[in-house]
């Protein structure tokens, strides 16, 4: 039976609207939530990024701005901008853009972002707030893979669970998450020995290392639900093909656009996997509905007082 398609578009489209209730809520009491995006230079893939964040806010009423310093910016004009950004009120969440420029240090600056406002939860406060189990701000794309399994009634407790890819902003978060949820986790890399019969453990598998197709289907148990959160483009008509052969829709846009999105799980994984997330439409949206929850949540903990004196008359 092939794999259930688990959509990424309808869940993201549910955490949005309850987003947008909350703003609302909040908004009922004087509080508009407001997001500061940092866009250095001119990034294409950042910009359209940014479009997407930018229009996500205006849809669930988060007020955002955007500042674009440009390509030639400093370290010192960064901070500077960062800790006007810290010192106002009515930014509740502040995302600087990777990637930076050369000149500039991204760790200090990334640093310097006030952990109340890190809505990309890459502040290594907010890193040792997960890993301790407290509240905190968690990174987007690692919570938007628990929401699918959350709400896809997918079981984590007591389950395999095996993440391959350990950066700091996807892979070790998301087996950080898995672990607070129970589940026994595996965490793979490049260096992983038998990496297909590690993989073969997991009732979970989670791809994250950015390799079009490398997950293949001896990697996975029968039954499985696999996460796939590589995002690669595939520009090369023989690896078009090798990957999608036969399939009519992909090959039209493909011929159109001269590329295709893929993840890193290739298709015929659909064949042994119980459930797997799509791409495009499996964990891409999640990650700016999760910005929109993180900088509403941010919100929240920052004016706590106010939101709950408020709330209280
Ligand atoms: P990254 O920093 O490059 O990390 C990749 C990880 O994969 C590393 O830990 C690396 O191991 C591991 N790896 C690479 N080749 C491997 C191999 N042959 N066997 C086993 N492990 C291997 O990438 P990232 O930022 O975590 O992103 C991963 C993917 O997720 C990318 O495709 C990215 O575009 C995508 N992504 C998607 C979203 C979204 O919104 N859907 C958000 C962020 C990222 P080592 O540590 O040993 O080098």
């Amino acid at each position: 039976m092939p794999a259930t398609i688990l959509d990424g578009v309808k869940i993201a489209q549910d955490i949005r609207s309850e987003v947008s209730a909350e703003v609302r809520s909040l908004s009922a009491i004087g509080i508009r939530p407001g997001l500061a995006v940092v866009l250095v230079g001119h990034n294409p893939a950042s910009e359209i990024y940014v479009r997407g964040k930018v229009k996500a806010c205006e849809e669930v009423g988060i007020h955002s701005e955007t500042l674009t310093p440009p390509d030639s910016v400093t370290t010192g004009e960064l901070l500077a901008i960062v800790e006007d950004l810290n010192r106002r009120d009515d930014v509740d969440g502040i995302l600087v853009q990777l990637p930076l420029p050369a000149q500039v240090d991204a760790k200090k600056v990334l640093l310097a972002v006030d952990p109340a406002k890190d809505v990309d939860g890459f502040h290594p406060f907010n890193v040792g707030l997960l890993s301790t189990q407290r509240p905190g701000l968690v990174p987007c794309t690692p919570a938007g893979v628990i929401e699918v399994l959350r709400r896809s009634n997918i079981a984590i407790a007591g389950q395999e669970a095996v993440v391959v890819g350990r950066s700091d902003i996807v892979g070790k978060p998301a087996a950080m998450l898995l672990l607070n949820a129970n589940a026994t986790v595996t965490v793979c890399h490049s260096k992983t020995h038998d990496l297909p019969g590690v993989c073969r453990r997991a009732d979970i598998l989670v791809a994250a290392i950015g390799r079009a197709g490398m997950i293949t289907r001896d990697f996975v148990k029968p039954g499985a639900t696999v996460i796939d959160v590589g995002m690669n483009t595939v520009t090369d008509p023989a690896e078009f093909q090798r990957f999608f052969p036969g399939n009519a829709r992909r090959e039209d846009a493909f011929r159109k656009k001269g590329a295709t999105l893929m993840g890193d799980v290739h298709p015929e994984v659909a064949d042994v996997a119980g459930a797997v997330t799509p791409v495009p439409g499996g964990v891409g949206p999640l990650t700016i509905a999760m910005l929109m929850f993180n900088t509403v949540k941010a919100t929240k903990m920052r004016r706590g007082n106010v939101v709950l004196e408020l709330s209280r008359t």
